[in-house]
């Protein structure tokens, strides 16, 4: 079925046409209060942001101050909402560009209540394929999943909130179709493939039906796997470790068998409406290390910039941003929301095994003096009697530079941001895939840093991880162990896929 299509209403312009979109705007809040009171954690962070905007005065003043001209609300709330969505499908950053989902909705939310429309939309027969143009989060949820089902978006992206969504909840998705075909009886949706095919032929039926079998044994050695300690095949005790956004990405089952958390990106907390106060930022690093337990969890101060713009925090026109004011080089020009971010790190430190490391770091003298107004929000604190404590402080490698001067920086340890310094390294942006080939992460010249900073880590006896994306990838798992790494740090879903890497590595005969 389809599931998508702003409403369209005729409504005659009344004499309170400021109370009719309040009363919109408060309808609008209730479903999404509602959705998010009984969705996930996940679900209920996405939809805040739908919910902010439903209060945000600079959005809703033009619209208003419209309505105070003779505009009728209906059409005042349409244009402004269409600007705003033109707004972000216009940005460089695909992460932005997916976010015009979640206007869309709150658009047609409130046209809904002020045309008088349904406060629950259709949500389809249970176990459907759901085909769209794109779909926000909210009708995402309203729709019963427990039957199967699946999402099948002509438009869509795969890094949408309800793609992240959909992951989290094993709903298959398919996106960029194009055209979706007419409703029809029966639907195959092959979410590998990336296929949706009308009433199948039952051989089709039956070698998806054979590949998800293998699927299910093949999780079954994921799981004795991931039970099975982390040897490399030289018999030194390898370390590996999670990569999250945050605590709602510990709720994959795989998480538990890791040695902790390598790297929290914190920047993601930043990526709302507002930027998070000192409360709110240590209650996540709480959650995180309540989870870890034992287990040391390394934090990473906010990276924002290059292909991960804060609204309120980054550099708006910058001509090249990953080669501008990101990571470290953003929070030393933003000291006050960067001290903030210290100070709920410090007070975090307190409570568990924390670890904490800069992004971007080019030179010595920045990380000294990054670690300087850490000791400072420490001692403040203290002073007015709060709990805190300075944690192991460290940086991620990602800079050429960084690599080539390791000796000189007095970190604690040392993180390799992969990612970043392939792109840097092979003068190839990382998000062009027109370069894909050329940014290679075992390029020698890569490679050649990636040895340098292990044997520096080895020689000090300082822990040196790995945690851009090859961590995850076991084709690579030989070549850095080779390179004399025994830490990664992944995402959860890679986990299980490197431990059957490492233990068929050590299966071979002929590595020693
Ligand atoms: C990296 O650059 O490898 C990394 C882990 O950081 P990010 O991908 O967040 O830039
Ligand atoms: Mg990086």
């Amino acid at each position: 079925m389809r599931a998508d299509g702003a409403p369209l209403g005729q409504r005659e312009a009344g004499a309170d046409e400021a109370g009719a979109l309040r009363a919109a705007l408060a309808a609008a809040d209730r479903q999404l209060s509602k959705l998010a009171a009984a969705a996930g954690k996940d679900a209920a962070e996405i939809l805040e942001f739908q919910i902010a905007l439903l209060a945000d005065d600079a959005l809703l003043g033009p619209i208003f101050a419209a309505i105070a001209q003779g505009a009728a609300a209906d059409a005042a709330w349409a244009q402004a909402m269409a600007e705003q969505i033109a707004d972000y499908r216009a940005a460089a950053d695909e992460y932005l560009r997916a976010r015009s989902a979640d206007i869309a909705d709150l658009r047609d939310r409130v046209l809904s209540a002020l045309y008088g429309g349904e406060a629950n939309p259709k949500t389809g027969r249970a176990g459907a394929v759901i085909c769209a143009d794109d779909l926000p989060p909210s009708r995402f949820l309203e729709i019963d999943w427990s039957a199967g089902g699946g999402l099948a978006l002509s438009q869509g992206s795969a890094t949408s909130h309800v793609a992240m969504l959909a992951r989290a909840r094993g709903v298959p998705m398919v996106v960029q179709l194009g055209e979706v075909p007419e409703p029809a009886d029966a639907a195959l949706l092959d979410a590998d493939e990336g296929i949706l095919e009308v009433d199948p032929p039952v051989a089709r039926i039956q070698a998806l039906a054979t590949r998800q079998e293998n699927q299910v044994l093949s999780r079954a050695a994921d799981l004795a796997a991931l039970e099975n300690p982390s040897i490399s095949f030289r018999g030194e005790p390898v370390r590996l470790m999670l990569n999250i956004q945050g605590p709602a990405d510990l709720d994959h089952p795989d998480a538990r068998y890791a040695d902790g958390v390598g790297l929290m990106r914190t920047e993601f907390l930043f990526g709302r409406a507002d930027l998070p106060d000192e409360e709110k930022q240590r209650s996540v690093y709480e959650q995180v290390l309540n989870w870890a337990g034992e287990r040391p969890v390394v934090i990473r101060t906010v990276d924002a910039g290059g292909d991960k713009p804060v609204r309120g925090l980054t550099e708006a026109r910058e001509a090249n941003p990953f080669l501008g004011v990101r990571g470290l080089r953003l929070s030393l020009k933003r000291p006050d929301i960067f001290a903030v971010q210290l100070r709920a790190l410090a007070r975090a430190a307190a409570l568990g095994k924390l670890r904490v490391m800069f992004p971007m770091v080019t030179t010595p003298e920045e990380f000294k003096t990054a670690r300087r107004l850490f000791v400072q929000a420490v001692e403040e604190l203290k002073s007015a009697g709060v709990r805190a404590s300075l944690p192991e402080i460290g940086i991620m490698v990602e800079v050429p530079a960084a690599a080539l001067t390791i000796e000189s920086f007095p970190a604690s340890f040392f993180s390799i941001g992969s990612n970043d310094l392939t792109q840097y390294v092979t003068a190839c942006d990382r998000t062009n895939g027109a370069l894909a080939s050329l940014a290679d992460p075992l390029n020698p010249g890569v490679l050649e840093l990636i040895r340098r900073v292990a044997e520096h880590g080895r020689k000090l006896g300082v822990s040196v991880s790995l945690c851009g994306d090859i961590a995850g990838e076991p084709r690579y798992l030989e070549t850095l162990l080779r390179c004399g790494l025994l830490e990664f740090s992944m995402s959860p879903p890679a986990l299980a896929a490197v431990k059957r890497a490492l233990a068929a590595l050590s299966r071979k005969s002929d590595h020693v």
